[in-house]
């Protein structure tokens, strides 16, 4: 099927539903400025992951995470606004069609596009934690005139989002797993689903006997085995004609 009808297919599917959830992943923050980790144009070009967003890099040596990868990413993240795609997902919870996203990403763009229940299954970049008393300090407010920043008790400052090689907390992912399980329909955008465990989330909405939408410019490992069928397009321009649809079909 072409775009336009999958597009029209899946305005259909989402208007008679009020208990939708989205996974979300670095895809959709692309059109807002933000590079994925992988394929084209990612960051995993440049640096190699496990050298610098492993947890045993970053606590052999946090300066260099920090230089590398970390002060580059907070540079990035605060110049970044929700794009089309976001907003996308905001006013489908608006008309009462979406409830919750599950996002692996950490920009924390669906909250600033209005989403009210977001799920951060990887954490967040917003705030920075003391690795020692744990006290915590906004991103934003950070002093990174020496790096790695320090707390006032001398303790080394580490972003609120996981590194590879740590676990995801356990209250998100319970929860997740079981908001998977009782969706109508998941909504998968932007994520190319080779992250365990966040990618095993459609399974479990397909195992329960419900519906899986991808949206991506590239087929996933979850293409044509899990997904019910893959919009393949930008989050952006794909979920605005969404949306369109949706409202031609809600004044009919
Ligand atoms: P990924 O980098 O592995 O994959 C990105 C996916 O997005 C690919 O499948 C790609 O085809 C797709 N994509 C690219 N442009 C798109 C567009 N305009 N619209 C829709 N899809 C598009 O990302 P991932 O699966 O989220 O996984 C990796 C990890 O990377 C996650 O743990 C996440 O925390 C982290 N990450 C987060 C951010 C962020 O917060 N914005 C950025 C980079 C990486
Ligand atoms: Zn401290």
């Amino acid at each position: 099927m072409k775009m336009e009808e999958l597009i029209k297919k899946a305005a259909k599917d989402l208007v008679h539903t009020k208990n939708a959830v989205a996974l979300t992943g670095a895809g959709i923050s692309v059109e807002s400025g933000i590079p994925p980790f992988r394929g084209k144009g990612g960051m995993w070009e440049k640096i190699d992951p496990m050298k610098y967003a492993h947890i045993d890099a970053f606590l052999k040596d946090p300066a260099k995470v920090w230089n590398v990868l970390v002060k580059d990413m907070k540079e990035i993240v605060e110049q970044a606004d929700p794009n089309d795609g976001h907003n996308g997902l905001a006013k489908l919870e608006e008309l009462g069609i979406l409830k919750t996203i599950i996002t692996q990403n950490i920009d924390g763009l669906h909250q600033a596009a209005g989403n009210t229940d977001v799920i951060e299954f990887h954490g967040t970049f917003a705030w920075q934690k003391c690795m020692d008393c744990g006290n915590r300090c906004e991103t934003s407010k950070v002093d990174i005139s020496r790096i790695p920043p320090l707390c006032d008790c001398g303790g080394i400052y580490r972003p609120e989002c996981i590194f590879f090689g740590e676990a995801i907390p356990v209250d998100h992912l319970i929860r997740s797993q079981d908001i998977a399980s009782k969706c109508d329909i998941m909504l998968v955008i932007g994520t190319s689903a080779v992250v365990q465990p966040a990618s095993s989330m459609p399974m479990i909405t397909k195992q329960a006997g419900k519906k899986v939408i991808e949206i991506n410019p590239e087929r996933t490992p979850l293409t044509d085995s899990v997904s019910d069928y893959l919009i393949m397009g930008k989050a952006g321009h794909v979920m605005n004609r969404i949306i369109e649809e949706i409202e031609g079909l809600l004044v009919l």
